[in-house]
């Protein structure tokens, strides 16, 4: 299933045998448990030695999306520290021994993040362990849906917030402690951000606050040499997908509004994030990269 991004490949036809089953995963989720396993790179991606000697966090880095960045940065040469959810450490240790096999190092930070010391915390132990910061990609997130608003609780649209928004709040300012100038930070925000749908009311609101949180805070910092973007992926085949982010029966199909027609994968987002906190995008400030299949975007 593993496809060569660096082959002349027809991208509608690329990937063309993953048609996931309907299934549905507890808490989290994990990529092990997937029954229709996620491509994340792993036999693929090449480096080039375009992050050398970096030092990277990424939330969420265990799976999914994160993890294939995780697999990349740790291949273009940067050490790399991912954050998860304690539930998550077999996903986590299986990135651990990938960054491993790539000769760098890997920092495992099991916790949650909807707590704010937890979250501050998180940031100093990477940089101690890393010996320094100055790439934070901001990933983790929560999806449930719900047809109808009275179904989400206060407490269920409090996490959602705490896990989006806040934690991407709190990450930033410790790190910005950290950051020297030409260091980037990447933000993950979602084509509900733009196209909402119907039952993603709390998580749609979250997407289209972290875009114009990170169009604000771009001004403010591109002055001071750090450079903040965002990756809005569209419909990716990972663990939240299949952890109640979409209904269950929805998922063989969930690719197809794509003009592509078919369901991304984790390792067609990681060249973005690498683009992206690389010195190649050094002009690129405040901007939100679309990998979604080709949906339209404002
Ligand atoms: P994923 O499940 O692999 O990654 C999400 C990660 O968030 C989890 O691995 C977990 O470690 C982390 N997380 C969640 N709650 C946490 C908490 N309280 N504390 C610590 N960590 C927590 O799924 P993914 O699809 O790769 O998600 C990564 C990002 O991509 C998310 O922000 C998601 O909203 C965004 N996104 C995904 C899609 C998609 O179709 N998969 C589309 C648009 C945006
Ligand atoms: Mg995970």
């Amino acid at each position: 299933m593993a496809t060569d991004q660096y082959a002349f490949t027809n991208p509608a036809e690329m990937y063309s045998d993953f048609e996931p089953s309907a299934q549905y995963q507890e808490g989290a989720g994990l990529d092990a448990n997937l029954r229709d396993k996620a491509d994340l790179g792993e036999d693929t991606y090449r480096g080039t030695g375009r992050l050398e000697g970096r030092k990277a966090l990424i939330t969420g880095g265990d799976s999914g999306i994160g993890g294939a960045v995780a697999i990349a940065y740790a291949r273009e040469g940067a050490d790399v520290a991912i954050s998860y959810l304690p539930e998550e450490e077999e996903d986590a240790q299986r990135i651990v021994s990938l960054i491993e096999a790539a000769g760098r190092t890997a920092v495992a930070l099991p916790g949650d993040i909807t707590d704010a010391a937890f979250s501050r915390e998180l940031v100093a132990t990477a940089v101690e362990k890393l010996g320094g910061l100055d790439i934070l990609i901001n990933n983790a997130g929560k999806q449930q849906f719900h047809e109808d608003i009275l179904e989400i609780s206060d407490d269920e649209f409090d996490a959602t917030f705490k896990t989006n928004i806040y934690a991407m709040f709190w990450i930033t300012k410790a790190a910005l402690a950290h950051l020297k100038p030409g260091s980037t930070i990447i933000n993950t925000s979602s084509i509900q951000g733009y196209s909402p749908a119907p039952h993603l009311v709390d998580y749609a609101t979250t997407k289209a606050a972290i875009n114009t949180f990170s169009k604000a805070l771009a001004q403010q910092l591109a002055p001071k040499g750090i450079r903040v973007n965002v990756v809005a992926p569209g419909p990716i085949w990972t663990p939240l997908q299949t952890a109640g982010g979409q209904p269950t029966d929805q998922l063989p199909d969930a690719g197809s509004q794509t003009p592509l027609g078919r369901w991304g994968q984790p390792a067609e987002l990681a060249p973005a994030y690498v683009f992206l906190a690389s010195g190649e995008s050094s002009y690129v400030v405040g901007e939100t990269l679309n990998v979604n299949g080709g949906m339209p975007t404002p």
